[in-house]
C-alpha cells in the first residue's frame, strides 16, 4: 500500500478547464449562495453538492489514480488500485452525477505518456459517459462501457450507436442492457466483447472501472450481479496479464460495496479470503451474515431477452470489424512526469513531532507492503 500525493490544481487541469478547478478550489459551503450563477454554470448544488473539504476530498481521490498511473508506467508494479477513484461522470467543466473530477481520464492521459493505446472498461451500472466523451475523437483511447440503457436511467447516453467521431470513430462502445441482468448473460457477453476487443486493439494497458452498483440490491441500481459475477468480470481482465490500474466507482448498499471490492482485491492479489469478516470497526453493518459474501437479495426480472442480447453482440462486434488493424500511432518524445515533492512543505504541521509520511513508515504489518527502505516487494504494489 502506498500514500498518493495530492493532486495540485495544475494537474487537475490537465483535463479540466482551470476556472472549474479554481471555482472547487474556492467554493464552500458557507459561500455557495453569493456564486448561485457559478453553480448552475458548473452543474453544482443538486446531484453534486457542496461539501466542506470538497476539493480535498477531489485531490486525494484524483492524486490516487495519477499516482497509479505513473507507477504502472515506471514499471514499479503491474496492478494499481484505487477504489476510492472512478468518478467516471465529471466533464471537463462541469460536475456530474456525484462526480466533480474526472481521475479516470486524468490517469488515461498520464497512461497515454508512455503507451500508445489505452483500453478503458467501465462496469458500473452507468455509462461511463464522462471518460467516453473525453476520448470520443481519439483512437489512442477505446473505451467500453457495459450499463443500463433506457427508461430515462441516468445519465440517459450509451446507445449502442455511439461509437466515436473522426479519428475515433469506432473507438467508443457501448453496450446497453435492460433491467434484471444476471450473472451468466453478464459475463458471456463481457467475455466475448472483451476478449475480442483486445485482441483487435492490443491495448498497452487497460483501466478497469468497477463501479458496484451493477449488483443486485443497489439502492440506485437496476441489475442483478452478485459479487462473484462482478469479481468474475475482474478475473477475466486481470488474466490478459497487462498492466492494470483498478478503480471504484458507484455503489449505493453501501455494505455490498466493500463487500465486493474486498473480494476484488483478493481476486486481484491472487489471495484466498475467508468468508467470515473479522471484528472490526464496522462489523455492525455486515450483520446478520458477517460474511463476504452473502445470498441474493431484491431479485429483478431479467428483461435482457436472449435475441436482445444478441443484437447487441452483434452490433458491437460488427463495429470492431471496423478496426482491422490495431491504429499504428507515432509516438512522440515521452513527456516527464510532472515534478512531485516528496511531501508537502505547507502541509507539514511544525507542531507535530512525527510527519505523516514518518508514521506510514512506522505502521507496518508483515503481511503488507510499504514503500520505503523495507520495501522488497516491487510486484504487488496498490495505490
Ligand atoms: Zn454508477
Amino acid at each position: 500500500m502506498m500514500r498518493p500525493h495530492k493532486a495540485y490544481p495544475v494537474e487537475l487541469a490537465q483535463f479540466h478547464t482551470a476556472d472549474y478547478v479554481d471555482f472547487l478550489h474556492r467554493i464552500t459551503p458557507d459561500t455557495q449562495r453569493l456564486f448561485s450563477n457559478e453553480l448552475v454554470k458548473y452543474n453544482l448544488g443538486e446531484d453534486c453538492p457542496v461539501f466542506e473539504n470538497l476539493f480535498e476530498f477531489c485531490q486525494i481521490y484524483a492524486g490516487g489514480t495519477i499516482d497509479a498511473a505513473r507507477r504502472l508506467n515506471n514499471q514499479l508494479c503491474d496492478i494499481a488500485i484505487n477504489w476510492a477513484g472512478g468518478l467516471h461522470h465529471a466533464k471537463k467543466c462541469e460536475a456530474s452525477g456525484f462526480c466533480y473530477i474526472n481521475d479516470l481520464v486524468l490517469g488515461i492521459l498520464e497512461l497515454l505518456k508512455h503507451h500508445a493505446r489505452v483500453l478503458y472498461i467501465d462496469i458500473d451500472v452507468h455509462h461511463g459517459d464522462g471518460v467516453e466523451e473525453a476520448f470520443y475523437f481519439t483512437d489512442r483511447v477505446m473505451t467500453v462501457s457495459f450499463h443500463k440503457f433506457g427508461d430515462k436511467f441516468f445519465p440517459g447516453t450509451g446507445d449502442v450507436k455511439d461509437s466515436g467521431e473522426r479519428e475515433g470513430k469506432f473507438y467508443a462502445i457501448n453496450v446497453p442492457l435492460k433491467d434484471g441482468i444476471d450473472d451468466n448473460s453478464f459475463t458471456r457477453l463481457f467475455k466475448t466483447i472483451i476478449s475480442k476487443v483486445v485482441e483487435t486493439y492490443r491495448p498497452g494497458v487497460i483501466v478497469l472501472q468497477c463501479g458496484a452498483d451493477s449488483l443486485a440490491g443497489d439502492r440506485l441500481g437496476c441489475f442483478n450481479l452478485s459479487i462473484d459475477g462482478h469479481a468474475e468480470c475482474v478475473k477475466f481482465v486481470k488474466k490478459f496479464n497487462l498492466p492494470l490500474l483498478v478503480t471504484g466507482g458507484g455503489g449505493y448498499t453501501k455494505e455490498n460495496v466493500a463487500r465486493c471490492w474486498t473480494v476484488e482485491t483478493g481476486v486481484l492479489l491472487d489471495t484466498e479470503l475467508p468468508n467470515e469478516i473479522p471484528d472490526n470497526d464496522y462489523i455492525e453493518y455486515f450483520g446478520p451474515e458477517y460474511s463476504l459474501k452473502i445470498p441474493h437479495g431484491h431479485i429483478i426480472d431479467n428483461a435482457n431477452t436472449k435475441s436482445y442480447l444478441s443484437t447487441i453482440k452483434v452490433q458491437v462486434l460488427e463495429n470492431l470489424r471496423h478496426i482491422q488493424h490495431a491504429p499504428s500511432v507515432q509516438m512522440q518524445e515521452v513527456p516527464p512526469d510532472f515534478y512531485i515533492p516528496d511531501f508537502d512543505e505547507d502541509e507539514q504541521n511544525p507542531d507535530e513531532r512525527v510527519d505523516q509520511q514518518t508514521r506510514d513508515k512506522q505502521i507496518q504489518r508483515e503481511d503488507e507492503y510499504y514503500e520505503g527502505d523495507n520495501d522488497h516487494d516491487q510486484n504487488t504494489e496498490d495505490v
